[in-house]
């Protein structure tokens, strides 16, 4: 089938990567001939990476090159698609105002899927003439390594529709969760609950964040910790999070006064250097002083 991308960033480039693996035919489109390349470029690169550790045949690599294709222009890339993956900037007009124009160019049968982490996804499909082709498809960063997708069924989602966008991603070898159009979805709202009393933790003394970590790593068995995942994410990008569930679920989501500070001090983590960690070239170096009260 004939899948367009549109956006070729962080997610763009790897939902257009995955997605032309699986052997769909793949039109990658952005708004800039230069952001376009950068998409193309990232997506080989990421390939040969897949070469050099055996994972990718060099076959495999140039097949899936030959199925991709980039564009800046919304018809070529819209024209004939069985389903359209928006990827664009996290803005609800932004969206609302590119599913209307995929809907214009697109056949009446196209599914249209925002892979929005956190809007509403009925909301934004809220914009379409015909709603119930609309879907959220919530990829996971890198998508080529991420093996989950959460599927988000919108107040108007068709039967059809959600049936379409399971076999698409049982097609690209992920794995699916269904999830309704809640704030957060499944994965943020879980994932950032445990983010948020591990940082209250912290405030209060209760362990130091290694220590903290360290107990969900060999507990657990999570991969990283919740603190070290925040660093990583970011943690400005956790506070807009909790921002916003505040505001759709209620106190339970309040923001912690020790996250506010380490965002306003610009200390935003792994991209920073320090957040509740301090980094060098991309690795924990030590603890940040103002955390050290254990
Ligand atoms: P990004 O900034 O890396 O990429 C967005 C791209 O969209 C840019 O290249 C931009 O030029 C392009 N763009 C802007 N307007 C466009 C338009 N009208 N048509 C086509 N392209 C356009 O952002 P990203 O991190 O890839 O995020 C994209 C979406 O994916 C957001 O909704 C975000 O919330 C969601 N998301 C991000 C992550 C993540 O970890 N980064 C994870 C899951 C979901």
């Amino acid at each position: 089938m004939k899948v367009c991308v549109l956006g070729a960033g962080t997610m763009g480039h790897g939902i257009a990567q995955v997605s032309a693996m699986a052997g769909h035919d793949v039109t990658m489109r952005d708004i800039e001939d230069e952001y376009v390349q950068n998409g193309l470029d990232a997506i080989e690169s990421n390939l040969q990476g897949g070469v050099d550790r055996d994972k990718v045949t060099p076959e495999e690599k140039s097949a899936t090159l030959d199925r991709l294709s980039g564009t800046t222009s919304l018809e070529d890339a819209v024209s004939g698609s069985d389903l359209v993956v928006e990827a664009v900037p996290e803005d609800m007009e932004l969206k609302q105002e590119t599913v209307r124009d995929v809907e214009a160019l697109a056949d009446a049968d196209t599914v249209i899927a925002s892979n929005t982490s956190s809007l509403s996804v009925t909301e934004i499909m809220s914009a379409l003439d015909d709603p119930s082709r609309g879907i959220g498809l919530h990829f996971f960063n890198p998508v080529h390594i991420m093996a989950l997708v959460e599927v988000v069924v919108a107040e108007q989602t068709a039967t059809e529709t959600l049936e379409f966008a399971r076999d698409y991603v049982e097609g690209i070898d992920k794995t699916v969760v269904e999830v309704g159009d809640a704030p957060g979805f499944a994965s943020s709202r879980l994932g950032v609950a445990l983010g948020v009393e591990a940082m209250r933790m912290v405030q209060e003394g209760v362990a130091s964040p290694r220590d903290i970590d360290t107990s969900m790593e060999l507990g657990y068995n999570h991969p990283m910790g919740p603190i070290e995942l925040g660093d990583v994410v970011g943690l400005d990008v956790r506070l807009g999070i909790l921002e916003y569930l505040r505001e759709e679920l209620g106190e339970r989501f309040r923001p912690p006064q020790i996250l506010k500070r380490k965002v306003r001090a610009g200390k935003l983590g792994k991209k920073t250097g320090e957040g509740f960690y301090v980094w060098e070239d991309g690795e924990i170096v030590g603890v940040s002083e103002d955390v050290m009260n254990r």
